[in-house]
């Protein structure tokens, strides 16, 4: 499916709005997208609020062009015309007790500015009005935005006690857009963030993940230390009588720009643990496989390629055809230069990098078949006979399969004596 067109979103969403405005309800842009816009980034897409009704919104925009999934808490989610992705149009509403620590128990429908006061911070608590350019704005989140403050609506303490979740998204709006936290929101976050155990792993490891994956990260992990919150979702980090530790991992996270996740979870992690610590994180953050062996496959790796250029090339190739090179490289890079160290290994790996295809992973001279043919039967010394000549072809000790066979006839030689 070709992707969206941010323009195509936009056009849609200020339609969307339209349509609503000339069927006679009130309707705005809601939330994240009018900060983002006011914030000249691009929203990643848009979510409007209106005094239509559920049933009104459909029956505004057609059965046939809505979804009614989250019709109970007041969203309709309408679909847009090619590349402009979809949009949830929902009912002003407020929320009911938050008797979980995390979801509103209901909703009740109400109007924009109680619909505003029910929203986390001041800075995503604006309405924008696309087609008169105006700001709808009851909570002072203009001004928020201006001076980069991040503040919640309304008492902090209240609006953390509703739902923990917002403790961790007030550290990610605050080092993503480097904004400062506003005093008591901060006070209130340390107060209570030992209950920030409330919210599943799932939705822990999903902030991690987009705050570690922004420019910010330093910022968001020293918050994180700061407030107590990384006292109980990481604490492998917090380490009081050893707080060089900490300075050099924060000094070291300041040298990637938007890092992969695993990238960045791997270097914020190496000065405290070693790959089955790692590995612990991940399954405690229930990752996905393909994160969870990257992270552990990066520490693991250690300082291994700073002595890349006196290493067999067999050794070396292992770790230039792994898919996580780039990310392994980026990490020795930036530990090395933190220690004051030559970097000068990374340019010796990149020359390998840009080897042609057939010497950087050339096909294999003997494989499991010709040893077969060869007259073996299958079994664990198939894996060290292999092993044994791709090393051998790799240091370019030989290059033909009989040469290969030769050596495996001298192996099976020694074996028997
Ligand atoms: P981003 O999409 O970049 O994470 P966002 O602010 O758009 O930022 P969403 O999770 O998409 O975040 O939510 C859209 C809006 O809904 C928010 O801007 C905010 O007004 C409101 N909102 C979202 N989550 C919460 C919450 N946990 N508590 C209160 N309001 C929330
Ligand atoms: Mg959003």
């Amino acid at each position: 499916m070709p992707g969206l067109l941010p323009e195509n979103q936009r056009l849609f969403a200020t339609q969307v709005v339209r349509e609503l405005r000339d069927a006679g309800f009130e309707a705005y842009w809601a939330g994240g997208c009018v900060r983002d816009h006011l914030l000249g980034r691009r929203p990643k897409d848009y979510d409007v609020a209106t005094s239509a009704r559920p049933e009104q919104v459909r029956s505004v925009f057609g059965r046939r062009r809505t979804l009614a999934i989250g019709a109970a808490f007041g969203v309709i989610t309408v679909l847009g015309p090619p590349r402009a992705g979809q949009i949830e149009i929902a009912t002003f509403r407020a929320d009911l007790d938050y008797s979980d620590g995390r979801h509103p128990d209901g909703v009740t429908f109400c109007n924009a500015e109680e619909d505003a006061l029910r929203r986390d911070f001041t800075i995503n608590g604006m309405f924008y009005d696309p087609i008169d350019e105006r700001v709808i704005d009851y909570v002072d989140g203009q001004k928020d935005l201006q001076r980069g403050i991040l503040r919640a609506i309304g008492s902090p303490q209240e609006r953390f006690t509703e739902d923990k979740l917002r403790m961790l998204r007030a550290v990610r709006f605050t080092s993503t857009f480097g904004f400062q936290m506003d005093k008591e929101t901060l006070a209130a976050v340390r107060r209570m963030a030992e209950q920030i155990t409330i919210v599943s792993v799932e939705r822990i490891a999903a902030e991690m993940r987009r705050m570690l994956t922004e420019r910010g990260l330093v910022v968001a992990v020293w918050l994180l230390l700061e407030t107590g919150l990384a006292k109980v979702i990481l604490p492998e980090i917090v380490c009081e009588e050893r707080p060089e530790r900490i300075e050099r991992t924060l000094s070291l996270l300041k040298r990637f720009d938007k890092p992969s996740f695993a990238l960045a979870l791997a270097a914020l992690l190496r000065e405290f643990v070693d790959a089955r610590g790692a590995a612990g994180v991940c399954s405690r953050w229930k990752l996905s496989c393909s994160d969870s062996s990257r992270v552990e496959w990066l520490i693991g790796c250690g300082d291994v390629l700073r002595d890349a250029a006196e290493m067999p090339w067999s050794k070396l190739q292992s770790y230039m055809v792994d898919d996580g090179i780039e990310e392994l490289l980026a990490l020795a890079e930036a530990v090395a230069a933190e220690a004051g160290e030559s970097i000068d290994f990374v340019e010796f790996c990149r020359e390998k990098l840009r080897l042609p295809d057939e010497v950087l992973h050339p096909t294999p001279l003997l494989t499991g078949d010709d040893l077969i043919e060869h007259g073996l039967t299958p079994g664990p010394i198939f894996k060290r006979l292999l092993a044994r000549t791709w090393q051998a072809q790799l240091d370019g000790e030989i290059e033909t399969k009989q040469a290969a066979l030769a050596i495996v006839d001298r192996m099976l030689q020694t074996e028997l004596e």
